[in-house]
């Protein structure tokens, strides 16, 4: 696989910056904004002919499964001077002094770009163990230049997760029985009302998401664009 394989959306930051996603597959992707790029999600196998991408400035890990953080893909990314933000387990499986652990609701910074984490998990009974609460795996909040970018992580709908507003690229998961139903999404999406949603996690799993049930439920949301990329 050749990086010129991977399909990349652009953005115009605030003050007339671009910012471009490429998207590997799944939530693994690359976003790239003013010289710098950050890694959501690390997996070798998403990831291709990793010794061809550019290294990593920074790299956000919202939880430790294997679809998400591979070590040997966060070794091989890592740059010099390299921040690792990621959840407290990741942080517990990475080398001594590679990543910053946070929180759910903690703050950091990646130079001027803005990070507040949100938790991510399963509130549903019986699903409750896939991404359990106590946990603390991460959803993220990025400020990027005035871009106000979600990336949800693994689990269901969450209180502060319908709490946020002024939205302008949501990531969610939508697949079964780990994460959302369609129903679940559209209930958030209608909460936070993004410009544009990519749904990732709705292949490679038992049961297929109905994307075009999740784009009838959400065609009500005026202004919302539905973008389908290979995040399956
Ligand atoms: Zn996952
Ligand atoms: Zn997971």
């Amino acid at each position: 696989m050749t990086t010129q394989a991977n399909p990349t959306d652009s953005y115009i930051t605030a003050s007339g910056k671009e910012l471009t996603f490429t998207f590997f597959a799944h939530s693994t992707m690359a976003i790239d904004f003013d010289g710098r790029r950050i890694y959501n999600d690390p997996v070798a196998g998403f990831l291709g002919d990793i010794e061809s991408l550019p290294a990593a400035d920074a790299m956000l890990i919202g939880h430790h499964h294997y679809d998400h953080m591979e070590v040997e893909a966060v070794e091989a990314l890592r740059g010099e001077s390299c921040t690792i933000l990621c959840d407290v387990t990741t942080a517990s499986m990475l080398p001594e002094g590679w990543a910053t652990a946070l929180r759910p609701g903690d703050t950091a910074k990646l130079g001027d770009i803005e990070v507040t984490t949100l938790p991510a998990y399963n509130s549903s009974e019986g699903r409750t163990d896939f991404h359990p609460q106590s946990r603390g795996d991460l959803g993220w909040l990025l400020n990027i230049d005035g871009l106000r970018i979600y990336i949800a992580g693994d689990g269901e709908p969450t209180p502060e997760m319908l709490a946020l507003r002024d939205i302008d690229i949501a990531f969610l998961p939508v697949n079964q029985p780990y994460t959302m139903t369609e129903e679940q999404a559209s209930e958030v999406l209608h909460a936070i009302h993004p410009r544009v949603f990519y749904p990732y996690h709705y292949g490679q799993v038992e049961h297929r998401t109905d994307l075009e049930l999740l784009r009838r439920l959400t065609s009500d949301i005026e202004g919302m664009e539905m973008r389908i990329r290979p995040m399956e």
